[in-house]
This record gives structure tokens, sequence and C-alpha cells, in this order.
């Protein structure tokens, strides 16, 4: 079956420089339904905690240190098949690697500043939706 829900973060240089109306204005262009968004700063500890799953690759700590440099806007999205549908709009990893038309290669400045954040499978954009928001604050 596939699922309804991906978890997404518009990334901090991408929210500083003004990009996140046309990167929601992307999403919901795709079709994608907002069911829960809010603007956030997260603090160190609670970049690590998120990103946990890649503590011992090299860019960990640069990782951790950029998502918590700034405001990031998280929001959950609902469509048929989200987690795929989703990844496929946003784009490679590196924006230099980035297909046309998706948001990594409008917005992505570098690999770590990639512009947005897209779960990677339907049980961690369930675990991800839960670490940033509680059921009465979904519609
Ligand atoms: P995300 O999880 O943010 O949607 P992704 O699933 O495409 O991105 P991951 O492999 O999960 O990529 O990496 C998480 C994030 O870590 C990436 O979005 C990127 O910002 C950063 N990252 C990944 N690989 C590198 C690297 N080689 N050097 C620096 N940063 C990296
Ligand atoms: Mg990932």
């Amino acid at each position: 079956m596939t699922g309804k829900i991906t978890f997404t973060m518009i990334k901090p240089a991408a929210y500083q420089n003004l990009h996140a109306g046309k990167i929601l204005d992307m999403i919901l262009a795709n079709g994608f339904r907002i069911v829960a968004i809010k603007a956030v700063n997260l603090s160190s500890n609670l970049a690590a905690k998120f990103y946990e799953v890649h503590k011992e690759r090299p860019f960990y700590n640069d990782l951790v240190k950029s998502m918590s440099s700034g405001t990031i806007l998280a929001a959950i999205l609902e469509k048929e098949n989200a987690v795929e549908s989703y990844r496929t709009l946003i784009g490679s990893t590196n924006p230099a690697d980035a297909a046309e038309g998706t948001i990594r290669k409008y917005f992505g400045e570098s690999i770590e500043k990639n512009a947005v954040h897209g779960s990677d499978s339907d049980e961690n954009a369930l675990k991800e939706a839960a670490f940033f928001f509680s059921e009465f604050e979904r519609v």
C-alpha cells in the first residue's frame, strides 16, 4: 500500500532567502494538501536527534549545525504515494544533479543547502511527522 503522507522541511537558507512561498506554490500545484505547517528554530539537540540516522556520516556535524542555524518551515503533506511523489518533486540530494523543474534545481545552493528535506520512506514519514506535530496540530 502506498502511503498518504510525507514530511518536509524548508531548510534555513531557503527560508532566509524568502523562497518558502514559491516552494509552497510548487507543492500545492503538484497536488499535495498541507496537513500541518509551522515555522520553528531547531536547537542543535533537536536537529541532532532528527538526523540521528546519519550520525556516523562525515557530514553529520555540519548538517546539524546548518539545520539549527536559522528558522525552518516544517510541514506534513498528503497525497497518494506521497513519499515517492515528493522525492520526485524535490529532485536529487545534490542540486547539481537535480532534474529540471525540481525544487532543489530551482532553490538548492549546494548539497548541504539543498532547500528542502523530504522523508525517504512511509515509516520515516510517520516518525518525522510525529516528531514535529501533535495530533491536534493536524487538519
Ligand atoms: P533529506 O533527508 O534532507 O531529504 P536526502 O534524503 O536527499 O535529503 P540524505 O542522504 O538523507 O539525503 O542526507 C540528508 C542531508 O544531509 C541532505 O539533504 C544533505 O543536506 C546532507 N548531505 C547528504 N550528503 C552530504 C554530503 N556528502 N555532504 C554534505 N552534506 C550532505
Ligand atoms: Mg534523507
